[in-house]
């Protein structure tokens, strides 16, 4: 790597490992300010990375050292880039380094922070060029946001946020370089998957085949880069809390690609929310949305993915076989590094709807490709289930039925004892229906918002809060 590059980012360097061996807490983040942002949009201010003109909200303030890597949240660490540059640099990151946290394994992985985090620096201020420095970084950046072709360069950029104010013109020096035709002319090539195809791949628990990868048969014949998905599989096993993930196995970029390949085959997707096939959201997307709102509301209380699973089944909206799946949706949608750890307040009051439509809008142009998730197999059917069921969670937004379905799991834990507390527990719950003007059984509603089975003696449904009541002590 290069050694005046070292030199001139010594300090980040020097704070990220002394962060990564402290496990300091991340800054948090915030964003523009309003001036700024106008300021950019009035002076038709374009990626520095990418060159694209920004527009409405299709630019992210950008930590340039990553938080999760020590990165401080003020004006010399922030520059604005547009939302695909930001997503894919947070993807080359995650696919040089692994999952976090990162000071679980940070000897092992020290070099390649250091080497991602000169990129990340110098790309910025010397323009993406000059990424070239470090090749492997540059390589899986190139792959994910520009599938290898070249990208124009910027003449309208500005810089890191502490070289230039709201009235000031664009700023920075590569600007000035000649834009050369060939620049401008070269076109993505369609035929790798996108991230939003990556996405649903890794939502549906897609990996790609072992013979089909190494043939390279399914995308066209082009070589196949698995540096994203391998990025994705790891979040997959770490967030299927695998008790044989381990960060340290995955350090060695050849063991990544090998874990990738070792997967069992496509799975057929046949039904939109078939247990075994299907996507495992809530059933009822009611509870899709209930779900929604919940995590908006409670996600920034907790530090880490796992807890934040465990405060949903807490709140007993869905069933835990549900709560995964629903939980990676969010995370996707709402943190543009797919950290839970550096999720923000700010990430979290993106406007659902907006989320919503766009998850739409990709999944319905990657199905009709039929290069794209050819896991799927009734596709016209499926895409019209899940519309079907994404517009019906639009519906439930907002609603206030907050408290329509009966706190059960928190009336056992403060209130049961044994059998005999049966009596009151059906009394209250029959209240409870009673006051939300409803008029459904017993065991209509303990089937329906609590997935006990209507077969279940009273003596089986005491045994199982008993039962829960136990776990919920022991915690
Ligand atoms: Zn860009």
């Amino acid at each position: 790597m290069s050694a005046d590059i070292k030199v001139r980012y010594a300090q980040s360097l020097e704070r990220s490992e002394s962060f990564l061996k402290t496990k300091k807490n991340t800054a948090r983040s915030t964003s523009i300010t309003s001036s700024r942002e106008l300021c950019l949009l009035r002076n038709q201010a374009e990626c520095p990375i990418c060159a694209i003109n920004f527009r409405g909200k299709n630019h992210n303030t950008e930590h340039i050292h990553p938080r999760a890597l020590g990165g401080l949240n003020n004006d010399e660490n922030k520059i604005q880039m547009c939302t695909a540059c930001n997503n894919a640099r947070n993807l080359t990151m995650q696919s040089v380094l692994g999952t976090p946290p990162y000071y679980k394994n940070y000897l092992k992985i020290k070099q390649d922070v250091d080497e991602f985090i000169l990129w990340s620096e110098v790309t910025v201020d010397d323009g993406l060029l000059a990424g070239t420095a470090f090749p492997r970084v540059q390589a899986i950046f190139s792959e994910a946001r520009f599938a290898n072709s070249v990208p124009p360069i910027p003449m309208r950029a500005y810089g890191r946020f502490s070289t230039w104010d709201k009235d000031d013109p664009p700023n920075l020096k590569f600007n000035k370089f000649p834009v050369t035709s060939t620049n401008i002319k070269s076109k993505p090539s369609l035929s790798k998957p996108g991230i939003m195809t990556r996405f649903f791949d890794w939502i549906f628990d897609y990996q790609p085949p072992k013979t089909e990868a190494s043939k390279n048969s399914r995308h066209n014949g082009t070589t196949e880069n698995n540096s994203i998905r391998i990025a994705d599989n790891d979040l997959l096993k770490q967030t299927d809390l695998n008790p044989n993930y381990s960060v340290n196995e995955n350090s060695a970029p050849n063991n990544k690609i090998n874990q990738s390949l070792r997967g069992d085959g496509p799975r057929i997707i046949t039904h939109l929310n078939s247990a075994n096939k299907g996507l495992r959201y809530p059933k009822d997307p009611r509870h899709f949305a209930l779900s929604w709102e919940w995590f908006i509301e409670n996600a920034m209380n907790f530090t880490t993915f796992e807890e934040c699973i465990e405060g949903l089944i807490g709140a007993d909206i869905i069933p835990k076989s549900r709560a995964h799946k629903f939980l990676k949706t969010m995370l996707r949608a709402y943190s543009s590094d797919v950290i839970f750890e550096s999720l923000s307040e700010q990430d979290l009051q993106k406007d659902k709807n907006t989320i919503l439509s766009e998850i739409l809008a990709l999944l319905k142009s990657n199905l009709a490709n039929e290069k794209y998730m050819d896991y799927i197999s009734e596709r016209e059917i499926f895409m019209l289930e899940i519309e079907n069921y994404f517009n019906n969670v639009i519906k439930e937004f907002g609603k206030n039925h907050q408290h329509e379905k009966f706190q059960l799991l928190h009336w056992i834990k403060l209130n049961w004892e044994d059998e005999e507390s049966y009596p009151s527990l059906r009394d209250e719950i029959l209240a409870h229906e009673k006051a939300n003007n409803r008029e459904r059984t017993l065991k209509d509603i303990l089937k329906e918002d609590f997935d006990i089975p209507k077969s279940w003696t009273i003596a089986k449904k005491s045994l199982y809060w008993s039962e829960l009541k136990l776990s919920s002590e022991e915690e």
